[in-house]
Protein backbone atom coordinates (compact mmCIF):
# COMPACT_ATOMS: atom_id res chain seq x y z
CA UNK A 1 0.00 0.00 0.00
CA UNK A 2 3.20 2.41 0.70
CA UNK A 3 4.29 1.93 -3.20
CA UNK A 4 3.09 4.48 -5.79
CA UNK A 5 -0.57 4.17 -6.38
CA UNK A 6 0.17 4.17 -10.51
CA UNK A 7 -3.12 3.89 -12.65
CA UNK A 8 -1.83 4.32 -16.55
CA UNK A 9 -5.00 3.56 -18.56
CA UNK A 10 -3.47 2.66 -22.12
CA UNK A 11 -6.97 3.56 -24.21
CA UNK A 12 -5.50 2.05 -27.62
CA UNK A 13 -4.16 -1.30 -26.13
CA UNK A 14 -7.43 -1.47 -24.12
CA UNK A 15 -5.49 -2.01 -21.19
CA UNK A 16 -4.18 -0.03 -17.51
CA UNK A 17 -0.76 -0.86 -15.73
CA UNK A 18 -1.50 -0.53 -12.17
CA UNK A 19 0.08 -0.43 -8.21
CA UNK A 20 -0.36 -3.61 -6.58
CA UNK A 21 -1.34 -2.03 -3.45
CA UNK A 22 -4.16 -0.35 -5.39
CA UNK A 23 -7.93 -1.03 -4.70
CA UNK A 24 -10.77 -2.33 -6.87
CA UNK A 25 -13.04 0.64 -5.98
CA UNK A 26 -10.15 3.11 -7.05
CA UNK A 27 -9.47 1.31 -10.14
CA UNK A 28 -12.88 1.29 -11.84
CA UNK A 29 -13.78 4.89 -10.99
CA UNK A 30 -10.35 5.48 -12.86
CA UNK A 31 -10.66 3.46 -15.79
CA UNK A 32 -14.58 4.66 -16.26
CA UNK A 33 -13.36 7.93 -16.67
CA UNK A 34 -11.20 6.73 -20.01
CA UNK A 35 -14.50 4.91 -21.33
CA UNK A 36 -13.05 1.67 -20.06
CA UNK A 37 -14.05 -1.25 -17.43
CA UNK A 38 -12.85 -4.73 -16.02
CA UNK A 39 -14.52 -7.63 -17.43
CA UNK A 40 -15.68 -8.38 -13.94
CA UNK A 41 -15.29 -6.69 -10.08
CA UNK A 42 -14.83 -7.54 -7.06
CA UNK A 43 -17.79 -7.48 -4.71
CA UNK A 44 -15.45 -6.01 -2.43
CA UNK A 45 -14.58 -2.50 -2.69
CA UNK A 46 -11.87 -2.39 -0.66
CA UNK A 47 -9.54 -5.52 -1.67
CA UNK A 48 -6.43 -5.11 -3.59
CA UNK A 49 -5.30 -6.16 -6.80
CA UNK A 50 -2.46 -8.14 -6.10
CA UNK A 51 -3.86 -9.45 -3.55
CA UNK A 52 -7.10 -11.12 -5.18
CA UNK A 53 -5.29 -11.80 -8.57
CA UNK A 54 -2.27 -13.69 -5.94
CA UNK A 55 -5.08 -15.66 -4.35
CA UNK A 56 -7.63 -16.29 -7.03
CA UNK A 57 -10.96 -14.88 -5.69
CA UNK A 58 -14.03 -13.28 -7.71
CA UNK A 59 -15.05 -15.17 -10.55
CA UNK A 60 -19.02 -15.56 -11.58
CA UNK A 61 -20.83 -17.12 -14.46
CA UNK A 62 -19.75 -19.71 -17.26
CA UNK A 63 -18.14 -17.07 -19.18
CA UNK A 64 -16.34 -14.27 -17.19
CA UNK A 65 -13.05 -15.27 -15.70
CA UNK A 66 -11.92 -14.45 -12.18
CA UNK A 67 -10.38 -11.34 -11.44
CA UNK A 68 -7.05 -12.99 -12.21
CA UNK A 69 -7.46 -13.91 -16.05
CA UNK A 70 -7.33 -10.18 -16.71
CA UNK A 71 -3.27 -9.98 -16.13
CA UNK A 72 -1.27 -9.58 -19.01
CA UNK A 73 1.79 -8.64 -17.15
CA UNK A 74 2.81 -9.21 -13.75
CA UNK A 75 5.98 -7.34 -12.28
CA UNK A 76 7.80 -8.05 -9.36
CA UNK A 77 10.90 -8.32 -7.12
CA UNK A 78 12.17 -11.57 -6.15
CA UNK A 79 13.49 -12.82 -2.56
CA UNK A 80 17.11 -12.12 -4.22
CA UNK A 81 16.18 -8.39 -4.74
CA UNK A 82 15.89 -9.14 -8.67
CA UNK A 83 13.01 -7.11 -10.36
CA UNK A 84 11.40 -9.72 -12.66
CA UNK A 85 8.65 -8.91 -15.58
CA UNK A 86 6.62 -12.05 -16.91
CA UNK A 87 4.35 -11.25 -19.57
CA UNK A 88 1.54 -13.50 -21.17
CA UNK A 89 2.47 -13.21 -24.66
CA UNK A 90 6.27 -13.94 -24.18
CA UNK A 91 6.74 -15.70 -21.05
CA UNK A 92 4.13 -18.81 -21.44
CA UNK A 93 3.66 -21.13 -18.93
CA UNK A 94 6.41 -18.82 -16.69
CA UNK A 95 3.63 -16.16 -16.83
CA UNK A 96 0.53 -18.41 -16.38
CA UNK A 97 2.39 -19.89 -12.74
CA UNK A 98 3.19 -16.04 -11.76
CA UNK A 99 -0.44 -14.39 -11.93
CA UNK A 100 -1.80 -16.89 -8.81
CA UNK A 101 0.71 -17.31 -6.65
CA UNK A 102 -0.20 -16.66 -3.27
CA UNK A 103 2.53 -14.35 -2.48
CA UNK A 104 5.35 -17.39 -2.82
CA UNK A 105 7.23 -15.97 -5.52
CA UNK A 106 7.97 -12.16 -4.24
CA UNK A 107 6.32 -8.77 -3.97
CA UNK A 108 3.89 -7.72 -6.87
CA UNK A 109 4.90 -4.20 -7.80
CA UNK A 110 2.70 -3.78 -10.66
CA UNK A 111 0.07 -5.35 -13.02
CA UNK A 112 -0.95 -5.28 -16.27
CA UNK A 113 -4.68 -5.74 -16.82
CA UNK A 114 -6.90 -6.38 -19.90
CA UNK A 115 -9.65 -3.71 -20.21
CA UNK A 116 -13.40 -3.68 -22.14
CA UNK A 117 -15.47 -1.03 -23.38
CA UNK A 118 -17.22 0.21 -20.38
CA UNK A 119 -20.74 -1.42 -19.61
CA UNK A 120 -23.52 -1.53 -17.22
CA UNK A 121 -25.09 -3.97 -15.31
CA UNK A 122 -28.80 -4.75 -13.87
CA UNK A 123 -29.25 -7.16 -11.12
CA UNK A 124 -32.11 -9.74 -10.40
CA UNK A 125 -31.70 -11.34 -7.20
CA UNK A 126 -34.08 -14.67 -7.05
CA UNK A 127 -34.82 -15.87 -3.11
CA UNK A 128 -35.47 -19.15 -1.50
CA UNK A 129 -33.64 -21.82 -4.21
CA UNK A 130 -33.06 -25.12 -3.22
CA UNK A 131 -30.07 -27.67 -3.03
CA UNK A 132 -32.07 -30.48 -5.79
CA UNK A 133 -33.63 -27.41 -7.71
CA UNK A 134 -29.61 -26.45 -8.48
CA UNK A 135 -28.58 -29.57 -8.64
CA UNK A 136 -31.03 -30.21 -11.66
CA UNK A 137 -30.54 -27.21 -13.04
CA UNK A 138 -26.96 -26.74 -12.44
CA UNK A 139 -26.00 -25.36 -16.20
CA UNK A 140 -29.00 -23.30 -16.79
CA UNK A 141 -28.52 -21.03 -13.70
CA UNK A 142 -24.71 -20.73 -13.72
CA UNK A 143 -25.30 -19.57 -17.53
CA UNK A 144 -28.56 -17.28 -17.00
CA UNK A 145 -26.21 -14.08 -16.73
CA UNK A 146 -23.30 -12.23 -17.03
CA UNK A 147 -22.27 -12.75 -13.57
CA UNK A 148 -24.24 -15.36 -11.59
CA UNK A 149 -23.48 -15.80 -7.50
CA UNK A 150 -25.18 -18.04 -4.75
CA UNK A 151 -25.05 -17.76 -1.19
CA UNK A 152 -25.93 -19.51 1.27
CA UNK A 153 -26.24 -19.33 5.20
CA UNK A 154 -25.65 -22.85 5.54
CA UNK A 155 -29.04 -23.25 8.03
CA UNK A 156 -31.08 -25.13 5.33
CA UNK A 157 -30.14 -27.14 1.79
CA UNK A 158 -30.95 -24.47 0.23
CA UNK A 159 -29.44 -20.75 -1.22
CA UNK A 160 -31.45 -18.13 0.24
CA UNK A 161 -30.10 -15.72 -2.26
CA UNK A 162 -28.92 -16.01 -6.30
CA UNK A 163 -27.85 -12.84 -7.71
CA UNK A 164 -28.14 -12.08 -11.31
CA UNK A 165 -26.33 -9.35 -13.30
CA UNK A 166 -27.53 -8.92 -17.10
CA UNK A 167 -25.51 -6.47 -19.32
CA UNK A 168 -27.66 -3.38 -19.56
CA UNK A 169 -26.66 0.03 -20.69
CA UNK A 170 -29.60 1.62 -20.61
CA UNK A 171 -28.84 3.66 -17.58
CA UNK A 172 -30.36 3.51 -13.86
C1 LIG B 1 -16.35 -10.27 3.98
C2 LIG B 1 -15.55 -10.95 2.89
C3 LIG B 1 -16.24 -11.51 1.82
C4 LIG B 1 -15.53 -12.13 0.79
N1 LIG B 1 -16.24 -12.63 -0.25
C5 LIG B 1 -15.59 -13.23 -1.26
C6 LIG B 1 -16.32 -13.75 -2.39
O1 LIG B 1 -17.55 -13.64 -2.48
N2 LIG B 1 -15.62 -14.34 -3.38
C7 LIG B 1 -14.26 -14.45 -3.33
O2 LIG B 1 -13.67 -14.98 -4.27
N3 LIG B 1 -13.54 -13.96 -2.28
C8 LIG B 1 -14.16 -13.37 -1.25
N4 LIG B 1 -13.43 -12.87 -0.20
C9 LIG B 1 -11.96 -13.00 -0.18
C10 LIG B 1 -11.32 -11.74 -0.73
O3 LIG B 1 -11.46 -11.74 -2.10
C11 LIG B 1 -9.86 -11.71 -0.29
O4 LIG B 1 -9.83 -10.73 0.71
C12 LIG B 1 -8.87 -11.41 -1.40
O5 LIG B 1 -8.48 -12.64 -2.00
C13 LIG B 1 -7.58 -10.85 -0.94
O6 LIG B 1 -7.58 -9.51 -1.15
P1 LIG B 1 -6.90 -8.58 -0.07
O7 LIG B 1 -6.78 -7.19 -0.62
O8 LIG B 1 -7.61 -8.77 1.22
O9 LIG B 1 -5.41 -9.20 -0.08
P2 LIG B 1 -4.38 -9.45 1.04
O10 LIG B 1 -4.95 -10.08 2.24
O11 LIG B 1 -3.62 -8.17 1.17
O12 LIG B 1 -3.47 -10.50 0.26
C14 LIG B 1 -3.78 -11.85 0.12
C15 LIG B 1 -2.49 -12.58 -0.11
O13 LIG B 1 -2.00 -12.20 -1.40
C16 LIG B 1 -0.62 -12.02 -1.36
N5 LIG B 1 -0.29 -10.65 -1.72
C17 LIG B 1 -0.98 -9.49 -1.48
N6 LIG B 1 -0.35 -8.43 -2.01
C18 LIG B 1 0.76 -8.91 -2.60
C19 LIG B 1 1.84 -8.30 -3.32
N7 LIG B 1 1.90 -6.99 -3.58
N8 LIG B 1 2.82 -9.12 -3.77
C20 LIG B 1 2.78 -10.44 -3.54
N9 LIG B 1 1.80 -11.08 -2.88
C21 LIG B 1 0.80 -10.32 -2.41
C22 LIG B 1 -0.15 -12.36 0.04
O14 LIG B 1 0.26 -13.70 0.06
C23 LIG B 1 -1.39 -12.21 0.87
O15 LIG B 1 -1.38 -13.05 1.99
C24 LIG B 1 -14.11 -12.23 0.85
C25 LIG B 1 -13.44 -11.67 1.93
C26 LIG B 1 -14.13 -11.04 2.95
C27 LIG B 1 -13.36 -10.41 4.09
Amino acid sequence: AGLPGTVDVDSAAATVRVAGGIRYAELARRVDAHGLALHTMASLPHISVAGSVATGTHGSGDTSGSLATAVRAVELITADGDWLTLDRERDGERFAGSVVALGALGVVTSLTLDLVPAFGVRQFVRTGLSLDVLAEHFDTITSAAYSVSLFTDWSAPRFGQVWLKCLDDSGP
